[in-house]
């Protein structure tokens, strides 16, 4: 079996370049023409695999999708326009109006709204539960769930929790379980490996590397008999294991046109090359980082889940393979000496992004979670005392000296 690297630097395109170029071209265009009355109804029945309208399918973004796909060792993967569209296409398959889904209580921001308004409005009902306690997970799961849903990493609470656990449960009541794996990638966590059906990534961030473009993909595992699945079942008589990627490509992704752009697609492709290369980079500066920040009086309550003190080391340990990612937080006294530290920093810059390969800072409390109240943060666990800190891919000491020169002077 080869390694990351290789396998994402020579993936064969599904068809050959005409020139023999060695790096894929971009496929800009919309529509695709065909020979004949004929060859265009096949490729509309499926009988013949041609491109025919890029919300569909488009070769760029099949050349991303199979490379995707290949990394992953998953069944098959969708590229979308943006980890949110794969996050509201998942569910758009998976779930309706009356049923249920439990999910981690620690979500990314934006996931948080989804579920709470946009898809609350149509029906849904969310379960908040704590991953980390089986018991709690199946006391919410009743004959309406139609899915598990939970992070690899959560952010900024950094809760890593027993993934294979969570599966079992998944498992034992015959529900699909979900996972946003955006902070780890296939190259950190292999979710195939720990019973993860459905995983979806935002490739915004550590796939794209130089966050050049938004993106997200949906990976099927191909561990899930779709059979089970209320919503998804009919169309397993049809496709069999590629039901539910069926059913997202011919009806719920096609009609509500969440198409990743061929430019991203070639972007990512680009940045798939250098993925594994970037993430040990980004991770080997974070624990350096991490043991600094712990070490000075100044900061406390530094939460990175490589460091020993970590509630959750041991099981990302074994779960991430002796990596941790690249988001550390940590504390210090106020929101106040937080703005001061920020606007002090030199080289790391302020911006809502993760995973760039820039270092980034940011103050949760006062931006991504800002529409929520100070008790709703509290209970998420973000402090007006704490800092995000996304380290990024650059030289470490000049990241150390230039925290140590802000700290200096808060
Ligand atoms: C950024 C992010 C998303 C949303 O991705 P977009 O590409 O910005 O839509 C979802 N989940 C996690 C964990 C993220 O970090």
């Amino acid at each position: 079996m080869r390694g990351f690297t290789t396998k994402a630097l020579h993936t064969r395109s599904p068809k050959k370049d005409v020139h023999g170029a060695l790096r894929p071209p971009l496929y800009d265009s919309v529509a695709f023409e065909f020979e004949n009355a004929n060859q265009i109804q096949q490729a509309f029945e499926g009988k013949l695999p041609a491109h025919t309208y890029s919300r569909i399918t488009n070769p760029t973004v099949e050349d991303f999708e199979q490379r995707m796909r290949v990394l992953a060792e998953s069944l098959g993967v969708i590229a979308v326009s943006s980890g949110m569209a794969a996050i509201t296409n998942v569910m758009l398959t998976l779930a309706s109006a009356g049923t249920n889904i439990v999910s981690s209580r620690h979500l990314f921001g934006n996931t948080i709204s989804l579920f709470d308004k946009t898809l609350a409005d149509w029906g849904l009902e969310v379960r908040y539960v704590d991953m980390s306690n089986e018991d709690d997970i199946q006391s919410r799961i009743d004959e309406n769930t139609r899915a598990l849903y939970l992070e690899s990493i959560t952010n900024p609470q950094l809760e890593v929790v027993d993934i294979s656990a969570v599966s079992r449960c998944a498992e034992k009541f015959g529900v699909p379980l979900v996972l946003d794996g955006t902070l780890t990638t296939p190259f950190l966590f292999r979710s195939r490996d720990y019973g993860v059906d459905v995983e979806i990534i935002s490739a915004t961030k550590y796939i794209s590397g130089g966050a050049t473009g938004v993106g997200g993909v949906i990976i099927d595992n191909g561990l899930f008999d779709w059979k089970k699945s209320r919503k998804v079942s009919s169309f397993s008589k049809q496709y069999g294991q590629f039901a539910f990627l069926a059913r997202l490509r011919r009806e719920v992704f096609r009609n509500c046109g969440s198409c990743m752009a061929p430019h991203h697609a070639w972007m990512n492709t680009l940045g798939l090359e250098t993925l594994a290369l970037r993430i040990q980079h980004s991770c080997d500066n974070a624990m350096g980082i991490a043991r600094f920040l712990a070490g000075q009086l100044k900061v406390k309550a530094v939460n990175y889940p490589g460091l020993p003190a970590s509630e959750y080391h041991a099981i990302a340990s074994t779960q991430f393979k002796g990596r941790f990612g690249g988001l550390i937080t940590f504390g210090l006294q106020d929101k106040e000496q937080c703005f001061r530290f920020i606007d002090n920093l030199e080289i790391i810059r302020n911006a809502t992004n993760l995973n760039d390969n820039k270092s980034l800072i940011i103050h949760p409390a006062s931006t991504i979670f800002g529409e929520y109240s100070a008790t709703e943060r509290r209970k998420m666990g973000v402090p007006e005392s704490m800092l995000r800190l996304s380290v990024g891919i650059e030289d470490r000491e000049d990241l150390i000296m230039d925290i140590q020169k802000s700290l200096e002077n808060i």
